[in-house]
């Protein structure tokens, strides 16, 4: 099996990732002036680890780091309905401003469940932080909490991609870059 001989395309090189996310990172580090207090970075994993670690390094601003798990999908390519917890934070966010980390926003199910759940734990805002986003999927409106912010990387095509944090059945994560699979891989 040969990772990159399984894609049909590749939608954003390692170069273009890299470049849009120190462009973010500048983003965040011009919203969270150092005299506010400092954010959290909240990744959701799996899927936001590389863009999270890459991401961190280009925000020139003290932060703290924990990881959220949310289970959403199986192994295949749609959606089995109701996110839930299933690894909770470690950091109390009560008072503090937290930004989500993801790799992808496609119904909006995950989201709408986090920011809820940050809320519900005291946050006084919650912005979001993610690589891409499909809108043409969107089914559920999620709303920031307080001077909570809007981040996205790209707008991604309503295709399902892998690479950069991104999987099909927990492979292909490790993929520099992000892209679609050929249709005989699903089979
Ligand atoms: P939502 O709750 O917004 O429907 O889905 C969010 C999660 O679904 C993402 O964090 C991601 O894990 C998964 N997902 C949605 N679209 C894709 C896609 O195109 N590729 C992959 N690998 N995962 C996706
Ligand atoms: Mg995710
Ligand atoms: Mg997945």
């Amino acid at each position: 099996m040969d990772l990159n001989s399984d894609m049909e395309k590749i939608l954003w090189t390692e170069q273009q990732i890299s470049e849009r996310v120190t462009e973010l990172g500048s983003e965040i580090t011009r919203h969270f002036k150092p005299e506010t207090a400092s954010p959290v970075i909240v990744g959701v994993a799996t899927g936001a680890f590389l863009f999270l670690a890459d991401l961190v390094r280009k925000i020139h601003l003290p932060v703290t780091v924990d990881f959220i798990r949310v289970e959403s999908y199986g192994s295949g390519t749609v959606s089995n309905g109701q996110p839930r917890i299933s690894f909770d934070l470690k950091i109390d966010v009560r008072g503090k401003h937290v930004i989500l980390v993801e790799d992808i926003v496609d119904t909006g199910n995950t989201l709408y469940c986090l920011i809820d759940y940050m809320k519900s734990k005291g946050a006084s805002s919650v912005s979001v932080c993610t690589l891409l986003d499909k809108p043409a999927r969107r089914k559920v409106h999620f709303e920031l909490v307080g001077e909570g912010k809007y981040y996205c990387g790209f707008e991604c095509p309503d295709e399902f991609v892998v690479g950069y944090g991104l999987d099909f059945a927990e492979l292909y994560r490790n993929l520099p870059y992000v892209g679609v699979l050929k249709p005989e891989v699903y089979k």
